[in-house]
């Protein structure tokens, strides 16, 4: 109380001697929190500021790549700084979104009726683009009644990074299933997929900003590092987890788990 603008963390433990004896620790985390705010606006003035520049060369190498004209190893060279800008601007869009989704006011204040079933047709039909050529299988079982209260851009974001991640890491020919049900436990979005797996010591550290099992193949993939630190504010932010499990090897499956509080059944027309 003598200080007021400071956050302190309190935490109480019964100590394992003596009769009704306990532990209060106090512990000052003002400065904890302040660095975690700079670093926060750090990290969110920064993506801002590269974002307007990159436009820029973004523009003008997509005017010179499409000059027929050019000389074909400049145009080899230019196609390949075309692609390492889209990336880098992939990087930054996938920045901005986590800073945005870490400064938000109030994290439960989102109580918007999002038509979840609509949300998963959508991005079914990125999923069949994205597919392609390469011919995977996407397949969807969703409860067509089922709505969920939330941020409609922010789940859309967590789902399509899922679906996305399912696409790239499952080899040509493979079979990738999106699902949206309910149990007692509460409602779930998952996404399963006969892909090349995850050895289990990464999984803990999966949802870590650019933390990757092959920084190479993720790379070379088109991934950001970001997918799944995304996925896991946004479940935080509507107060659900995110459960991996999987088999080298075999496939894998992330299970997005929502409290049945936020749930609701489709509203009558
Ligand atoms: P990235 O943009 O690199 O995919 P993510 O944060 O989305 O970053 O995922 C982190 C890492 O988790 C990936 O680099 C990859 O190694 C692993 N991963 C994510 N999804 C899958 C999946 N469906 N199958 C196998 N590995 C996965």
């Amino acid at each position: 109380s003598r200080a007021p603008d400071h956050q302190v963390r309190l935490s109480a433990r019964i100590v394992p001697y003596g009769n009704r004896q306990f532990l209060l620790t106090v512990r000052d985390v003002t400065r904890i929190h302040r660095l975690e705010s700079m670093r926060r606006d750090f990290v969110a003035n920064v993506s801002h500021e590269l974002r307007t520049p990159l436009t820029v060369i973004n523009g003008y190498l997509e005017t010179l790549v499409d000059d027929d004209t050019l000389d074909p190893a400049i145009h080899t060279t230019l196609k390949s700084m075309e692609f390492q800008a889209e990336r880098m601007r992939r990087i930054i869009d996938d920045l901005l979104t986590l800073s945005h989704l870490e400064t938000r006011e109030d994290p439960k204040a989102e109580q918007t009726p999002v038509p979840v079933p609509a949300l998963v047709g959508g991005i079914e039909e990125e999923a069949h683009m994205l597919v392609g050529e390469k011919g995977q299988t996407v397949t969807v079982e969703a409860d067509p009644d089922l709505w969920l209260r939330g941020a409609r851009t922010e789940l859309h974001s967590a789902f399509s990074n899922l679906v996305t991640n399912a696409i790239r890491y499952t080899p040509d020919g493979g079979q990738i299933t999106i699902r949206w049900f309910q149990d007692e436990a509460g409602a779930h979005f998952q996404v399963e997929d006969t892909g090349i797996g995850i050895p289990p010591q990464h999984i803990p550290r999966l949802t870590e900003r650019f933390y990757r099992v092959e920084s190479d193949r993720s790379r070379s993939r088109g991934g950001t590092g970001l997918g799944l630190a995304i996925v896991k504010h946004v479940l935080q932010r509507h107060g659900g987890k995110l459960r991996i499990e999987s088999d080298p090897d075999q496939g894998s499956i992330f299970t997005c788990d929502f409290p049945s509080t936020r749930l609701l059944r489709r509203p009558s027309d």
